[in-house]
């Protein structure tokens, strides 16, 4: 007998924040995601790209997400920010209309942490090391850009100095 059809409403995963072996707090799902499921926003104030180089001068930790053309940053508030930097990452984030979601790139199994690469760019700190433990991990959370980026500022900066 065929069994009467599930619910057509799509459940949110249930997510659960706690200590991750990467770094600090991570989410959890405590749902199996299917590959393609939208499993959250990141969610945010928008501010202009200057006023939070200003409000977070001499912070070490921000929770900022470049969108558009990168004029505006949403300041991280929510679980998203939660989401720790994976080189082997399940999700990834994907921009619509101005906001970001974080979706499943592949199958993620009950309890597994969300991970998504960072990329980061545009960034003032000297390193951004990655400590992830993924067998390809590339030891950074800069985006190859980003990298290439301060390749050339250190080469140029070389260059001043010998001719000194
Ligand atoms: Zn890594």
């Amino acid at each position: 007998m065929p069994r009467p059809a599930r619910t057509s409403k799509i459940q949110a995963p249930r997510l659960l924040i706690r200590s991750s072996s990467i770094h600090a707090a991570g989410c959890y799902t405590l749902d199996p995601i299917p590959r393609g499921r939208r499993v959250l926003e990141y969610d945010g104030a928008r501010i202009s790209k200057e006023l939070a180089d200003e409000r977070y001068a001499d912070r070490p930790v921000t929770y900022l997400f470049g969108v558009g053309d990168s004029s505006d940053v949403i300041d991280g508030f929510g679980t998203a920010m939660f989401l720790n930097h994976s080189c082997d990452p399940n999700c990834e984030t994907e921009e619509h209309n101005g906001r970001v979601y974080i979706h499943a790139i592949r199958n993620i199994a009950a309890n597994e942490e969300l991970v998504y690469e960072y990329n980061l760019y545009d960034s003032d700190d000297d390193n951004a090391d990655c400590y992830c433990g993924a067998p390809q991990c590339r030891r950074t959370m800069f985006s190859d850009d980003e990298l290439k980026r301060r390749a050339r500022s250190a080469a140029r900066k070389k260059s001043r100095a010998a001719k000194k």
